[in-house]
C-alpha cells in the first residue's frame, strides 16, 4: 500500500481543520431573516423591468406605437361624431366639446430615472423619495405623447391629465408638463388625487362638460376602476368583458415597473411592508412552480 507523502498529510490535516472550522464558526456571510435588507431585495426585483423601460429601444418603440394607435382611434371617434352630426336632428345632437383624458406617470411623463436611482441605491418607493423626485419637475416626455396631445388639441379636443399624484404635487406636475411642452397643462386640466386613487369621479366631472373620445394610460384602471379587481383569472375576464369599449376608447401603454398587476401579487396599502411584498412575490413563484 502506497503511503501518503508528507505534503499529502499536510493537505489532509488542512482539509479536516478547514471542514471543522466551517462547521463550528458562526455563519457571518449569510444574513438571518431579521438581518435581511428587505428594501434592497425588493428594489432588485425590478432590475429587468427598469432596464427595459429606461434603456430599451423596445420600450421607446412601444410608446411611439401606442400614440400612433391613439391618433388612429381619435380620428375614428371624431369621424364618428361628424357622421352623427349629419344624421341626428340638430336638437338631439350632443354638441359638447370632445375631450381626451390621459394619465401622467408612465403615460406622458417618464419616471424610469427615479426607478433607476432606487435600484442603484437599493431603495424602494416611499412617498418622501417620490416627492423629492416630482418636486424636481424634470421628468421627460414619453415618446409620441406631446405630439399626440398637440394633435388632439388641434382637432378641437380638450386635454385632461388625471393623475394619482397628491394635491401638494400639483404645481410641480404642471411645471413639469409645461416644461416638457404639453398643451393645456394648467390647474383646470391637471386633476390630482382626491379621497382615493379611484379616478371614476374625476372622469365623471370631465364627462359632464365633454364627450370623452379617448383615454390613454399605463394601468387598466386609467380606463375603468372595475379593472382593478384581479380575483377572477387575475383580471383577464374583466378585460374580455369590456373588450369592445377598450378597443374603441382606450390605449394601454407599457409599464413593467409597478402597478395594479404587481400590487395584486405583492400587496399594497396600509400594513404592507417591503418584507411582506418580497414574501408575496416569492409565494407566487413557489405556488406556480408546484
Ligand atoms: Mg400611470
Amino acid at each position: 500500500m502506497k503511503r501518503p507523502t508528507t505534503s499529502r498529510y499536510a493537505a489532509l490535516i488542512l482539509f479536516v481543520a478547514g471542514a471543522l472550522a466551517a462547521c463550528t464558526a458562526p455563519r457571518t456571510t449569510t444574513a438571518t431573516a431579521s438581518q435581511r435588507d428587505w428594501s434592497r431585495e425588493l428594489s432588485q426585483h425590478g432590475t429587468d423591468a427598469v432596464l427595459w423601460q429606461n434603456a430599451g429601444a423596445e420600450a421607446y418603440r412601444c410608446y411611439q406605437q401606442g400614440y400612433e394607435l391613439a391618433e388612429m382611434k381619435l380620428d375614428a371617434n371624431l369621424e364618428g361624431i361628424a357622421e352623427e352630426k349629419d344624421v341626428v336632428p340638430a336638437a338631439e345632437f350632443d354638441a359638447r366639446q370632445p375631450a381626451v383624458i390621459v394619465d401622467v406617470d408612465e403615460t406622458v411623463l417618464d419616471n424610469s430615472p427615479f426607478e433607476v436611482e432606487g435600484i442603484a441605491q437599493g431603495l424602494t418607493y416611499t412617498p418622501a423619495r417620490w416627492k423629492e423626485w416630482t418636486k424636481r419637475a424634470s421628468a421627460g416626455a414619453l415618446p409620441g405623447s406631446v405630439d399626440f396631445l398637440k394633435y388632439a388639441a388641434d382637432k378641437g379636443c380638450a386635454v385632461y391629465y388625471i393623475t394619482n399624484r397628491d394635491a401638494d404635487e400639483k404645481q410641480w406636475t404642471i411645471d413639469n408638463l409645461v416644461r416638457a411642452g404639453f398643451p393645456m397643462a394648467d390647474a383646470e386640466h391637471v386633476m390630482t388625487r382626491e379621497d382615493s386613487s379611484d379616478k371614476t369621479a374625476r372622469r365623471g366631472r370631465v364627462a359632464t362638460k365633454h364627450r370623452v373620445v379617448l383615454l390613454v394610460g399605463d394601468q387598466l384602471t386609467d380606463f375603468d376602476e372595475r379593472l382593478k379587481d384581479r380575483t377572477t383569472d387575475r383580471g383577464r375576464a374583466s378585460v374580455d368583458a369590456m373588450a369592445d369599449t377598450l378597443m374603441q376608447y382606450f390605449v394601454l401603454l407599457p409599464n413593467p415597473m409597478y402597478g395594479v398587476w404587481r400590487d395584486a401579487i405583492s400587496g399594497s396599502g396600509k400594513g404592507v411592508t417591503d418584507s411582506s411584498k418580497v414574501e408575496g412575490v416569492n409565494g407566487f413563484f413557489k405556488q406556480q412552480a408546484r
